[in-house]
């Protein structure tokens, strides 16, 4: 007989994760379908691990997730072992046009009541930041900015859903979706799965996992950013994350250092054809290493020990795209582009309010909000044992924070 869940969830990012998280905590059984071996292995590898404040957000689902996200996230990060650095931000102005924008910048901040921010004048930045390159015009501290690991965030929101009965379901490919008069029946490659609703959170793959549900609502188009790496022995170079100030086509490249201590500089933003792991590009390489000098001087004088690329899922909207389709039961979560990792957690609140308010779908079982602490230990090799199961680590920034490994990852 095939399983029947409250919540199919498709795809294991993130988004994904967060999604199983909330519903499996507010009682709703859920299977959560994953195509690839391991959870997080695309989008959700390839990013910054920012925890942003959304002070450079537009007014919209976007912002509002990322608050909401922002209002809980640090003590979930806390009860979870999840490392955290508040380590801030400064945006700097290398010209008088750039400094132009600050006025406007701090207005929209204050406007989306976002989080603080304080100008800085050039003594004041290089005080702060003794080690950026002369001719810095001025600067603007964003306190709340933070990283964090953006691997084992997900990986143990799975886990602790995992532990309040969840279903998580590897190397699963959702291959068609069928609605009768009461239920998803949702065929994937590893069996048939029955459910009263569906989330489609499948990332870079969302536009097509709609399309079988007979729905065209978006496109993916996907959008490349490529990183350099170097060694924790830079970490002494900057104090903060040193963001550039945003034009009106891209945020621009960020030298930041991880909560592993590696400094990283990008990403680059590049309009691709391919939805899969994008290669990395000699010539964006060379132009990070220019950047990272233009910032601080020394920083490409210390080793690189990786590469990387991510594709983000973005579409012709700037916005996130979150929707119910009532009379189906069915969830759209598409077009996470760039902020997934800082707004999961309000994501996965307002698929939560469209189950139990728009779909009316009531849980199975009452709420489990409490978190146990899961017990975590990398290996030398590159996975972390999780409550006794083994996870190969996807992501370059918490592979080169937690494992010896010291060469090009994704070249
Ligand atoms: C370069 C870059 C920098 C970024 N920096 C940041 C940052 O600093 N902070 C931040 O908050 N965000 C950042 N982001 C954005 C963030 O990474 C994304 O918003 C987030 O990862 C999107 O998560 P997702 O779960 O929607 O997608 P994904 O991580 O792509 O997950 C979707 C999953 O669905 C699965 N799937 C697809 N189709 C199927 C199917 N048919 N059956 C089963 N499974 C399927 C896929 O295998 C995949 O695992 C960045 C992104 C990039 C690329």
């Amino acid at each position: 007989m095939e399983e029947t869940y409250d919540v199919i969830i498709i795809g294991g990012g993130v988004v994904g994760c967060a999604c199983v998280f909330e519903l499996t905590s507010r009682g709703f059984s859920c299977l959560l379908l994953e195509k690839n071996e391991h959870l997080a292995a695309e989008a959700s590898s390839g990013n910054s691990g920012m925890l942003h404040t959304g002070f450079d957000a537009t007014e919209g689902l976007e912002l509002d997730c990322i608050q909401r996200c922002q209002a809980r996230v640090f003590p979930l990060l806390d009860k979870l072992g999840v490392p955290v650095n508040h380590i801030g931000a400064t945006m700097v102005a290398w010209d008088e046009q750039q400094l132009e924008r600050f006025p406007q910048i701090v207005a929209n901040s204050n406007a989306a009541k976002c989080t603080t921010m304080h100008e800085l004048s050039c003594s004041e930045l290089y005080k702060r930041e003794p080690n950026i390159t002369s001719g810095a015009l001025g600067a603007l501290w964003i306190p709340g900015e933070a990283v964090t690991d953006p691997w084992l965030f997900p990986v143990l929101l799975a886990n602790d859903a995992c532990k309040k009965g969840a279903r998580i379901l590897l190397r699963s490919r959702v291959c068609s979706v069928v609605r009768n008069t009461e239920m998803w029946i949702v065929e994937t490659t590893r069996g048939t799965f029955n459910s009263k609703c569906v989330v489609n959170c499948a990332g870079l793959y969302g536009d097509i996992v709609n399309i079988l549900a007979g729905k065209s609502e978006f496109r993916i188009l996907p959008r490349k950013g490529q990183y350099t790496v170097y060694s924790k022995s830079a970490q002494n170079l900057l104090n903060s994350s040193i963001l550039p100030v945003p034009s009106d086509v891209t945020k621009g490249v960020i030298v930041f250092r991880s909560v592993y201590d590696n400094v990283i500089v990008g990403p680059t933003a590049e309009n691709v054809d391919s939805r899969r792991q994008a290669p990395v590009d000699e010539s964006i390489r060379l132009r990070l290493t220019e950047i990272a000098a233009k910032v601080v001087r020394e920083l490409p004088s210390h080793p690189v020990v990786s590469l990387y690329t991510g594709v983000r899922p973005a579409t012709d909207v700037k916005d996130y795209i979150i929707s119910a389709e009532t009379e189906r039961n069915w969830i759209t979560v598409g077009g996470i582009r760039s902020t997934g990792l800082s707004g999961s957690l309000g994501i996965a609140e307002k698929v939560h309010s469209l189950v139990k308010t728009s779909l009316n779908i009531e849980p199975d079982r009452g709420q489990s909000l409490f978190i146990s602490k899961p017990d975590v230990s990398f290996t030398r090799h590159g996975s972390a044992i999780v409550d006794g199961v083994e996870h190969f680590i996807t992501h370059p920034l918490t592979f080169a924070g937690r494992t010896e490994y010291v060469a090009n990852s994704r070249m």
